[in-house]
Order: structure tokens, then C-alpha cells, then sequence
């Protein structure tokens, strides 16, 4: 339920408001708008449908919450959420890149990529330690000593973690390393690893499912929030269509949908969306132009050594090009990078 105080409202209405729905369980979340101040409340829907707000002091109107995503969604928050990661912004102004290898192999070879990131301003080092492979018999990743590589070159270049969690089982340990968690796109609907994130202290990158409707998408990302976690990221990575020249089809639309839909950081992965080095770039722009708040990018020093999804993966003067073309759309959206 959204209610929408007037606005020559007093201070105390709004607080005789939000007490009224807190005595009854159910949760509240106040907007400070320019002109407006609203009140959005969400818990059982019986008690909401028969409570009295219009009555109440200082409230002009009162609507229902439509939509089956409720935390996440804009009519609940009209601002957007600008998510801080140790004094990085994602969802500002600022478009914050995320780049590193697809799986973390070596030390030396994590750290020889994160030092090309570094002069680029880039703030975010990905690298899954458990990866979540087509066959059982490629590579899985390193597990807790693929984390402690990630952490190591952190603490000598200063870059934020950003790595994969598959099993919550696993949870405390992935913690323990990263700055921001991630859930693949396989396990978008694994409502069990979704809950278990909702209630860690950290930031959650959520990848679309590859056959995930928007709504769907949004209801995982409810998942997390539910539990209180409210710092979710959005990512577009692509979805399974009938096309085969990509490895699957960026929904570009998801961007601007996705903002108009809700609050949230909205980023895109253009090398898992197109599964070749030579369109990422292309993409890329594309995202930015359509209002992404950051690029999800593989990048390798030696691609054809990888030991996962080398031919997707920038080399670093490749990355560096599409880095500078890149800024140029973002200062023509009124952003930067
Ligand atoms: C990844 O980013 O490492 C990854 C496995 O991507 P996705 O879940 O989008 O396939
Ligand atoms: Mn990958």
C-alpha cells in the first residue's frame, strides 16, 4: 500500500502514520520527495485492505500496491537506490564498471588482469571461485583458495570483490571474501540460495535467469529483499531466444523497463549476453546508452588460455577502447564512467 501524505502535512501525522502500521506488523518505508512524502507499507494483505489510512491526518490519498513485487518496485520507492560498496557508488550517476577473468585460475594470472583494470578507474574485480559449468567434467573453479586469490589482490590493488555464490552452504565462506555476491543466472529461481542472501550484510548482484520473464525476475530479487536485504543489483545477461550467431540475445528493453519498474541498480554483462569478444563492445555502448548504471565485462590477458569462456573475454586494449568509447555515450546520457 502506497500512502501519500499532503503536502502541508505535519510531521506528527506522518509519524501517527507510520506507528499505526508498524503496531500492526507490517513494514514501512518513508520517501521524501521534492513536493510529495509517501509511505509505502507492505505485510499481510488482509490487514492492509481494511485499514482505515484515508482517514487518518495529513493523508491525501492511498493506493494498493498492484504489482506482485512489492519492496522492489518504484511505486514503493520513487527514488532510485544507490547501493555504496565501501565508498563506491552503484546506481548514481557514476557508471561502475565490474571486469576480471570468468573463473579466478592463478594468483599471478588474477593479479596481471586486475593491473590492467586499475589505470582504468575500473573499482570492481570479478572472478568466480564456484562456477556453475554445463558439464561436470569443466573446470568447477578453486573454491575457498580461488576466494583468497580474490582477496589477496585486493589487498594489494585496492579493487572490490565481486564473486559467485552457488550453494548456501557456502555462504559464511563467500562472505567472508567478497564485497558483493553474486547469484549466476542458473540459479535465479533457487529461492533457498535467494532467501539466504536476504539476510546477509552484503550486497547482492542478481543475474537475470536465461528463460526468467522481467516479473520473475523482479520476484527473485522480492526474495532477497523480504528478508532485508536491501541492496540488490539487477543484471541483464542475456536470455535464451532461438538465435545461435550469439550466445544468447541481450534484452536491451530490460534496461529501461527495469528502471521504470523499480529502484534498483540496473547493470548489463554484455560477454555472457553475446558469448563473443567482438560484440561486446557494441553492446556495451548500447547499454550505456539505454540507462544501465554498469557493464559486467571478462576480461583476460591471454583469452585463448583461459580456462573459462576465453572467447568472450576482452583483452585488455580491447577493454580499454570500449572503456574510452563508452564514456563518450555516458557523458551524451548525462552520466560518467
Ligand atoms: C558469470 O558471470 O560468471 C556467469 C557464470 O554468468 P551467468 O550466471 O550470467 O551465466
Ligand atoms: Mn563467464
Amino acid at each position: 500500500m502506497i500512502i501519500v501524505m499532503r503536502p502541508d502535512h505535519e510531521e506528527g501525522d506522518l509519524q501517527r502514520v507510520v506507528r499505526r502500521l508498524e503496531d500492526l506488523g507490517l513494514r514501512t518505508h518513508i520517501s521524501k520527495g521534492e513536493h510529495r512524502t509517501i509511505v509505502g507499507a507492505i505485510g499481510d494483505e488482509r490487514i492492509l485492505s481494511e485499514l482505515p489510512m484515508q482517514s487518518f491526518a495529513g493523508v491525501e490519498a492511498v493506493h494498493p500496491i498492484l504489482k506482485p513485487y512489492k519492496l522492489v518496485s518504484r511505486e514503493f520507492q520513487p527514488e532510485n537506490t544507490v547501493i555504496q560498496v565501501n565508498g563506491f557508488p552503484i546506481g548514481g550517476q557514476q557508471i561502475q564498471v565490474i571486469a576480471g577473468p570468468c573463473a579466478v585460475e592463478s594468483r599471478e594470472v588474477l593479479e596481471e588482469i586486475a593491473e590492467e583494470l586499475v589505470p582504468e578507474g575500473v573499482h570492481f574485480l570479478r572472478g568466480g571461485a564456484f562456477k556453475p559449468r554445463t558439464s561436470p567434467y569443466s573446470f568447477q573453479g578453486w573454491g575457498e583458495k580461488g576466494l583468497k586469490f580474490l582477496a589477496s589482490v585486493r589487498e594489494k590493488l585496492g579493487l572490490m570483490v565481486v564473486t559467485e555464490l552457488m550453494d548456501p552452504r557456502d555462504t559464511v565462506l563467500v562472505c567472508k571474501y567478497a564485497d558483493i555476491v553474486q547469484i549466476g543466472t542458473r540459479n535465479m529461481s533457487n529461492f533457498r540460495l535467494l532467501t539466504e542472501v536476504g539476510n546477509i550484510d552484503k550486497p547482492v548482484l542478481l543475474k537475470r535467469g536465461l528463460c526468467a520473464t522481467i516479473k520473475e525476475f523482479l520476484m527473485s530479487a522480492e526474495y532477497i529483499m523480504a528478508q532485508g536485504n536491501e541492496k540488490v543489483i539487477l543484471c541483464e545477461r542475456g536470455i535464451r531466444t532461438f538465435e545461435t550467431e550469439t550466445r544468447n540475445t541481450l534484452d536491451i528493453s530490460a534496461v529501461p523497463l527495469l528502471k521504470q519498474l523499480t529502484h534498483l541498480p540496473v547493470i548489463v554483462d554484455p560477454s555472457h549476453a553475446v558469448g563473443r569478444a567482438d560484440l561486446v563492445a557494441a553492446v556495451s555502448r548500447a547499454a550505456v546508452a539505454a540507462g544501465a548504471d554498469g557493464l559486467l565485462v571478462e576480461v583476460h590477458v591471454r583469452p585463448e588460455e583461459a580456462m573459462s569462456d576465453g572467447p568472450q573475454s576482452l583483452r585488455p586494449q580491447a577493454f580499454r577502447a570500449m572503456l574510452e568509447e563508452c564514456r563518450r555515450v555516458a557523458e551524451a546520457v548525462g552520466r560518467f564512467i
